[in-house]
């Protein structure tokens, strides 16, 4: 398969030549077409397999179709990891490649200065990317709203799960929609899952117009 096949403009794919990517990974081959085409998504792929591209290759077509048809403010992509690390990586990734788009990212994680994500936050964003804790806790106080989030992305959904957001009974949609997201357009899961919890994810998950990619 080849960058072709993908179908992005000239702007994109000039940023994706200068990281040197010459083809797509197999999860990019299969999951950009998906979530360009709007389905949900399960993905399960491990780390290396260039999963973070995949997810936000879509978002970025995606902000600027929305930008188009429906102008605003606020994010319109929320990207939910785990821990900060993986929050800040996906951070950097989505700077790199939202840049050609004069896309603008903030990163939200527990830890960092809240007031300077408020700050950020107040600045304008099209993406943020952040764990869930401080992301719910700047919801609650106004720093942000999710309104016009239209997709969604969370990153190692298992581990949030693991840590209290809500596996048991695989609350994940409840999560969403604790954060006032109505929708949600890209799950991911890493590859390392054991098979039952795997099962249960995706069960909860499947919906008729989702694709399912492991
Ligand atoms: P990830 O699975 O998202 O953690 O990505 C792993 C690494 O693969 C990152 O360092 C990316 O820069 C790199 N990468 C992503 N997509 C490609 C590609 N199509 N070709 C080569 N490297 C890539």
């Amino acid at each position: 398969s080849s960058f072709a096949h993908l179908g992005f403009d000239e702007q994109l794919m000039k940023s994706i030549r200068r990281s040197e990517y010459t083809q797509p990974t197999p999860v990019q081959a299969a999951g950009v077409p998906a979530a360009l085409s709007g389905r949900d998504l399960i993905g399960i792929a491990r780390t290396g397999s260039g999963k973070t591209a995949a997810f936000l290759w879509p978002l970025l077509v995606h902000i600027m179709d929305q930008k188009e048809l429906a102008p605003g403010d606020g994010p319109i992509g929320l990207i939910l990891a785990p821990t900060r690390e993986l929050a800040q990586q996906i951070y950097m990734e989505a700077k790199k490649f939202g840049k050609v788009y004069n896309i603008r990212c903030v990163c939200c994680y527990g830890g960092g200065s809240k007031w300077e994500q408020t700050k950020a936050l107040e600045g304008g964003a099209e993406i943020v990317v952040g764990t869930p804790g401080r992301v719910i806790d700047l919801v609650k106080c106004k720093a942000t709203d999710l309104q016009r989030v239209t997709y969604l992305v969370l990153d190692e959904a298992d581990r949030m799960f693991d840590m209290g957001f809500g596996i048991h009974s695989l609350e994940a949609e409840q999560t969403a929609a604790n954060l006032g997201v109505q929708q949600y357009d890209a799950l991911l899961l890493h590859g390392d899952m054991d098979q039952a919890d795997r099962n249960k994810v995706i069960t909860a998950f499947k919906r008729q117009e989702s694709n399912i990619l492991v």
